[in-house]
């Protein structure tokens, strides 16, 4: 037995082995490791005095494994070329991860699908009247950060992928950030934007929001642009001195309505198999009519320095030095626009690690590889991140480890193109999953700072909570939770305040769009969390997020990449080895019921108290059910648990005979009775399942989940059937969709009876 202090000097001496500190990587970085001892819960829910006993050993093991230099190596070998879905620079990357995790000791295998992607074959933007001024210029090169040259010329383009391929000239009007009240404001002022060219600002809303509602107001095409003010000089230095967007970079990505339907634009809601049926592409729903095209602040200032028409109204002015005006006739933009879409492979990169006791049960880990440029950030840093758990993981199997449940690590393709990858797969294994997968731990970017940051079902919080109490932050020593409570004011959409710390509420996320978690939550009904370290980040999908950009800004030696890679880990180790799911549906319904109360603002009164006050009575009923079901686990974690839950003879979980179990499965004595655990962890998987309803929002049949759904925006709606009703102000249809709800309401309700 070592303690703790002779173990961070052997950690150091073998870190210095293997990174070097010539790199500069920081000489704390060796005590990341360490759990910070004075936060960590004695025992995480879940799990038994008895059951911890091992498992802690294990975990222990695991949080000394991630190692910060490897983490750098493998950004630096993800981001060597561009890899945008389907091109051989991704091939390229997909080979990468297959061998690593080959190299880990995990059976990887590539799964291919064929889908509908595109790709630009000439962009061409120019200012035709008053003037004639060149515009989609590529991203100049940054002297000293040789990945900025480019030489694919597809790379060079300002594009985002889906656009129609188009030739037109046309009038450009200023629509602000072409929101639906922006439009409404202009028609107000008498501002037609009927066969015209908007002129649209990035931000607050997806691009593929922003290209509908164009679309729906009548415009002939749409130019975004990067304004400052939300990823420019305003916020800070710009790169190469600081975080954010030089004037020239653009914000690549693709515009589409997968708010409607992800995945292959061409099936939608079936797998695009080799075999696959396919939509022509006419028929596809979400692709949009209309061209759009990015451009950076300096060309857009281009158009905008000499709009004319009357100055915009309050909140419409950006950042750029000059008076935004709404524009109208004067100014005549061309765009030339070549694109091509094509059925092409994209691969998956898939590897289990096979659960000893319960192997159908399913804790999946999500990222994905494609990138539109070198994605250092987006999604390389989660990759990297992924690459080190994996060998953490690996390592532990070497040494003996075997997961009581099936661990998958599922490396997705073309999830910047409609979260291709990861929808067909989830389309594919749906009632695999619908029955067995338990929980779905989703990584995107992991790092562009130092802020951690999640968005999660909130019967997930518990669980995220002890895992961030156990792992180190690296810049202040403390843990992750410590830092993450001190956030409390800032972007929190919800708050959560954990018992008995006197760190203070966590804020996190609601689930809405963007990311590989949709399928499995919004479509499968899988309790899902989404999680990074955020930080100031101004060149999102621009040739500037690239390696060198994280060395010096996101993640100066590269210690949050390994900080996500144990916490991400440390939360796979749990689900997959948890006596009783760590899964809190108390504080769920909680939440469930202040959405309803959240509806009164828009609901007539007389609905409000007929439909949605039982609804709100109704989710009582269910927190206070889901409260026992927590108790239950809180008795368990003191080893206080009741006689009928106490196994005569020791033994956790279903016995399976013929299967080889590992150490830390042989409890000498404890655990629930096998029957017991089953039984508690099926109503527990149950309760995210309850919330689906089989026939979907009405007009988004693909999404299931009565609670959580994507705006047009990504921002997350919560109750989008019955919250669209009521915007309609349909209220027959708005007493089915609560009828639905109640029901779903009753099955999670039923599921927790008699716990
Ligand atoms: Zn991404």
């Amino acid at each position: 037995m070592r303690t703790r202090a002779s173990l961070a000097v052997l950690l150091l001496l073998a870190a210095c082995q293997v990174s070097g500190w010539s790199r500069g990587i920081p000489r704390r970085a060796a005590t990341d490791a360490a759990p910070p001892a004075a936060e960590i819960s004695a025992v995480p829910l879940g799990f038994s005095p008895e059951s911890y006993a091992a498992q802690a050993r294990w975990e222990k093991r695991f949080l000394e494994i991630p190692d910060a230099a490897r983490c750098e190596k493998y950004l630096r070998r993800l981001t060597r070329q561009p890899h945008v879905a389907g091109t051989p620079g991704d091939r390229r990357v997909v080979q990468y991860i297959y061998d690593e995790f080959k190299r880990d000791g995990l059976n990887p295998e590539i799964v291919e699908y064929r889908v509908l992607l595109s790709y630009p074959k000439q962009v061409a933007v120019e200012l035709v009247e008053p003037a004639r001024v060149k515009l989609a210029n590529p991203e100049p090169v940054i002297p000293g950060d040789q990945d900025t040259r480019l030489s694919d010329p597809m790379m060079q383009m300002p594009w985002t992928a889906y656009s129609p391929s188009a030739d037109l000239t046309r009038p450009v009007v200023y629509v602000n950030y072409g929101n639906a009240e922006d439009y409404e404001q202009l028609e107000k002022l008498g501002v037609s934007v009927k066969n015209k060219i908007v002129l649209a600002r990035y931000f607050h809303g997806y691009r593929g929001g922003k290209s509908l509602e164009a679309e729906r107001r009548g415009a002939a095409g749409i130019i975004v642009f990067s304004d400052p003010a939300e990823d420019g000089a305003p916020r800070g230095k710009t790169y190469p001195d600081g975080p954010w967007g030089p004037p020239r970079h653009f914000q690549r990505g693709a515009v589409v309505y997968d708010f409607l339907v992800p995945g292959d634009p061409l099936t939608p809601g079936w797998p695009s198999t080799s075999t696959a049926r396919r939509l022509p592409p006419e028929d596809a729903k979400i692709l949009p009519k209309i061209p759009m095209v990015p451009l950076s602040a300096a060309d857009a200032e281009e158009i905008l320095k000499r709009l004319d028409g009357p100055e915009v109204p309050k909140g419409w002015q950006g950042a750029l030095a000059l008076t935004y005006r709404l524009g109208g006739d004067a100014v005549k933009v061309h765009v030339a626009l070549q694109m091509e879409n094509r059925v092409t492979p994209i691969w998956n990169v898939m590897a289990r690690i096979p659960g000893c006791v319960e192997p159908e049960k399913l804790v999946i880990l999500g990222n994905h590889h494609d990138a539109w440029v070198y994605g250092a950030v987006d999604p390389a840093s989660g990759t990297a991140s992924m690459l080190e758990t994996a060998r953490a993981l690996g390592q532990l199997l070497k040494e003996g480890f075997r997961p009581r449940r099936t661990i998958v690590l599922g490396n997705w393709d073309a999830e910047e193109y409609t979260l291709t990858g990861s929808t067909e797969w989830g389309e594919q294994f749906a009632d695999d999953l619908r029955q067995h997968a338990v929980v779905c731990l989703n990584v995107d970017a992991s790092t562009s700072g130092q802020d951690f940051t999640v968005a999660a079902v909130p019967a997930l919080i518990p669980a995220v909570v002890e895992a961030a109490q156990a792992v180190r932050d690296p810049a202040t020593g403390r843990s992750v939770y410590q830092r993450w409570a001190e956030r409390r004011a800032e972007r929190s959409v919800r708050s959560y305040a954990v018992p008995g710390s006197a760190a203070g509420p966590v804020p996190f996320g609601l689930l809405g769009g963007g990311s590989d978690y949709m399928v499995f939550l919004q479509h499968n009904g899988v309790p899902a969390l989404d999680m990074v370290f955020d930080g100031p980040y101004g060149v999102y999908h621009s040739v500037y997020d690239d390696f060198a950009w994280m060395e010096r800004f996101g993640d100066p030696g590269f210690r949050y990449h390994a900080a996500m890679s144990r916490l991400w880990g440390l939360l796979a180790l749990r689900f997959a080895n948890a006596d009783l799911l760590p899964l809190d549906y108390s504080i769920y319904a909680r939440e469930v019921a202040a959405y309803l109360e959240g509806l009164e603002k828009i609901a007539p009164a007389s609905f409000f108290t007929d439909t949605i006050r039982p609804l709100i009575e109704k989710c009582r009923d269910w927190q206070e059910a889901a409260a026992k079901v927590t108790a239950t686990l809180e008795a368990w974690r003191t080893g206080t648990v009741a006689a009928p839950f106490r196994a005569p003879n020791g033994g956790l979980g279903a016995w399976r005979t013929g299967i080889e179990v590992a150490a830390p499965f042989r409890a000498p004595n404890g655990g629930l009775k096998p029957a017991a655990t089953d039984a508690l962890n099926a109503a527990l998987m149950a309760e995210e399942r309850a919330l689906l309803d089989d026939e979907g929002i009405p007009g988004r049949p693909w999404f299931r989940h009565l609670v959580y759904a994507p705006l047009a925006s990504y921002e997350a709606e919560t109750l989008p059937g019955l919250r669209e009703a009521l915007e309609a102000g349909d209220l027959d249809r708005a007493r089915q969709q609560a009828a639905r709800l109640r029901a779903a309401l009753d099955r999670a309700l039923a599921a927790l009876a008699g716990y």
